[in-house]
């Protein structure tokens, strides 16, 4: 629930609750504000209700957060998140490009597209060194090894690197090579390696599970916050629907849902959306004019030679002419790039 101060409440009678709080085993929330100060407290519905807190003088009132997820909550940070990655900014007034290969497959490769995402104006270099792959004899990644070349190219192009870890004993080395982590969709709801990166002390990049509901994938952030790591950016990538002429469904309309529902970034991956080379640009589109904060391109500097989604893969020209395009209509939604 949130507790609302008077203006007059002094910072003695906003301790004073959260010690009460506290006391009762549930997590205390100080919200300071320019205007009045805001109070939170979350964990047990029974102990909350009999909480009574609007009985204190200094108390305005007591809102409860009726969503499963309290943290995610717009109605607990009316405020969109703002979140930085190096010099990348994911929020409003922000329309933010990821791009990178499918997967890290050598040195030359990572340097020369991570080269021609700078150019182009992209952001954030992507690349996975550790694949997720639905069949075991498909390359895996280069593990380690393509941590390592993300790092050359990162410090080649300045860019920030954000990369899939799938196993929680990874966290603590894969801390030295990366800005950001991404959590698959096959792990969305990997609950062990979330609260592990709640305490990481990265921003998270969060992909819905492919046949996640918005619940369930706002209460899978809510899992990395509530350990304490504020830096989440979900990610729409796609569904399982019965449609099969696409890799999968891009569900657009949970854009503007977040919006309304949480305060956390979220951005659009396109190419999983589609798994078709000449969608990628149309939805790209289509994801700044529903008010995506960014973007996520695969781009291959070869896709016909790449090992894993070469199909849905932007050739650099490509990626190139889709910044262009994405930047007038970012100006449009009053985003810069
Ligand atoms: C990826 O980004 O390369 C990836 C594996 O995506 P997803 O988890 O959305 O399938
Ligand atoms: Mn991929």
């Amino acid at each position: 629930m949130i507790i609302i101060l008077k203006k007059q409440a002094t910072k003695e009678d906003a301790d004073k609750l959260l010690g009460i709080i506290k006391e009762q085993g549930l997590k205390p929330l100080y919200m300071p504000g320019s205007e009045r100060t805001v109070l939170g407290a979350l964990g047990d519905e029974r102990v909350l209700a009999g909480l009574q807190l609007d009985a204190y003088t200094f108390v305005d009132r007591v809102v409860p957060i009726l969503s499963p997820y309290k943290l995610a909550s717009r109605d607990l940070q009316a405020s969109d998140t703002v979140v930085k990655v190096g010099d990348a900014v994911i929020g409003p007034g922000h329309f933010n490009i990821m791009a990178g290969p499918c997967a890290v497959e050598s040195e030359e490769q990572i340097v020369t597209v991570a080269r021609a995402i700078k150019a182009a104006g992209g952001h954030i270099l992507r690349g996975g060194a550790f694949k997720p792959r639905t069949s075991p004899y498909s390359f895996q990644g280069l593990e380690k090894e393509g941590l390592k070349l993300l790092q050359i190219a990162s410090r080649e192009t300045g860019l920030p690197v954000v990369t899939e870890i799938i196993d929680i004993y990874d966290v603590e080395m894969m801390s030295d090579y990366v800005d950001m982590f991404q959590v698959g969709a096959r792990n969305m709801q990997n609950f062990r390696l979330l609260r592990e990166l709640g305490r990481a002390g990265k921003p998270v990049l969060l992909k819905r599970g492919m046949s996640a509901s918005y619940n369930d994938f706002l209460m899978s952030a809510e899992y990395i916050l509530n350990e304490g790591n504020p830096d989440v950016v979900l990610c729409e990538r796609g569904i399982k629907t019965f449609v099969t002429s696409t890799r999968n469904t891009l569900d657009l309309n949970i854009i503007p849902w977040v919006r309304q529902h949480t305060h956390l970034p979220i951005i659009v991956d396109p190419s999983h959306g589609t798994g078709i080379r000449d969608l990628v640009l149309p939805m790209a589109k289509a994801s700044v004019a529903c008010g995506a904060d960014g973007v996520m391109i695969e781009v291959h500097p070869q896709p016909d030679k790449a090992l894993s989604d070469g199909p849905q893969s932007l050739y650099p020209d490509q990626f190139a002419k889709l910044v262009e395009q994405i930047a007038r209509y970012s100006d449009l939604e009053g985003r810069s790039l």
